[in-house]
């Protein structure tokens, strides 16, 4: 009797810590499939004229996995704006203003810190955002926010030194060789870092190149084909910068016959900056690069892992090989259903 008492209530309390253990264990798993990722799509000055509507597209494929509740900021001033202005509205921020060169939105300061993932389709020549909102988007990313750089994001902000550190390699825009070594992988297969002169940011005309895998084991790249075909895209060159705690996941390498190298540049990267997890892809000219299904799973589980630390996203059937790029047809204007929330 003695002993049975004393057993009791240790096999309650065992069996009482058991059942809390699995109903916290049903709760997380119930709870992360409940609880959306949170990302900010982040444009309005771009020197590439599909903006509007590739902000459209990104927001579409994340919300198509299922993982993302996607929300747009813009600033009041738009740039390049006009030739996709009809996909403008479908962003339901309200209406901006076009400006004939990029300008400062001195009321631009999205609230970062709600958000799991922040997305950025700025470009070549976008006005300096407020320090504020600058400061604010460094200590976003530093206490462990998401960030993912897509092609003409690494082009601007070319003073701002934490930008710098968070995209690893930028061009153009006034970098030099004092923004930092060129990094690239050469035809041995080797990782070099160039501290040479030469100038900063180049690229051969639009087409279909070959993308090859240098980290097989990171969640973005896990089970992709070794090598695999862009839709017609361009292959950024000669990017610069501190590529500091940097890690290249892929590279590409142009075959259009005006290559401005002869090295396998980086294409997919990813960065730590403090706390934060950065995805940087220097792919997404313009419509046909957006449609490439290569460039969409790289940059879904691009998000997915900025935002959380992990992927959970499969390889999908039409994923391009070598041999055969694969594009997804994206769908009109007046086929794509509009989500209008204007604000005004
Ligand atoms: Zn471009």
């Amino acid at each position: 009797m003695k002993n049975s008492k004393q057993l009791n209530p240790r096999r309650r309390s065992g069996l009482f810590r058991g059942a809390r253990l699995i109903s916290i264990a049903l709760f997380c798993a119930v709870n992360a499939q409940a609880a959306p990722l949170r990302a900010l799509i982040i444009d309005g000055q771009n020197n590439h004229p599909v903006w509007p509507k590739s902000s459209i597209m990104m927001r579409q494929y994340l919300e198509q996995t299922g993982l993302f509740e996607v929300d747009i900021a813009r600033t009041r001033y738009t740039w390049k704006g006009e030739p996709r202005q009809d996909w403008l509205a479908l962003a339901g921020v309200g209406k901006t203003t076009h400006v004939a060169e990029p300008k400062s939105d001195p009321d631009f300061a999205p609230n970062f810190s709600q958000y799991d993932v922040v997305i950025s389709n700025f470009g070549y020549k976008a006005a300096d955002w407020p320090e504020a909102t600058r400061n604010d988007f460094e200590q976003y990313v530093n206490n462990g926010g998401g960030f993912v750089s897509v092609h003409a994001a690494d082009n601007c902000f070319a003073k701002w030194e934490a930008y710098n550190l968070m995209i690893g390699l930028g061009g153009w825009g006034g970098r030099t060789a004092d923004s930092g070594p060129y990094v690239y992988y050469n035809h041995a297969g080797e990782l070099i870092r160039d501290d040479g002169p030469g100038n900063c940011g180049a690229h051969g005309p639009g087409h279909e190149f070959l993308v090859t895998i240098r980290d097989v084991d990171h969640p973005i790249t896990a089970g992709m084909p070794s090598q695999w075909l862009t839709t017609q895209d361009e292959c950024y060159a000669r990017l610069r910068g501190p590529a500091v705690n940097m890690t290249i996941l892929a590279t590409g390498k142009d075959s259009s016959g005006k290559a401005p190298t002869d090295r396998h540049e980086p294409v997919l990267m990813t960065v730590e900056y403090g706390q934060g997890r950065v995805f940087h892809t220097t792919m997404g000219h313009g419509e046909t690069a957006f449609e490439g299904v290569g460039f969409i799973l790289s940059f879904t589980r691009g998000a997915e892992w900025a935002a959380s630390g992990r992927v959970t996203q499969a390889i999908p059937k039409d994923f391009p090989s070598a041999e055969k790029s694969s594009q997804r047809a994206y769908p009109s204007l007046a086929e794509h259903a509009p989500k209008v929330k204007e604000k005004q």
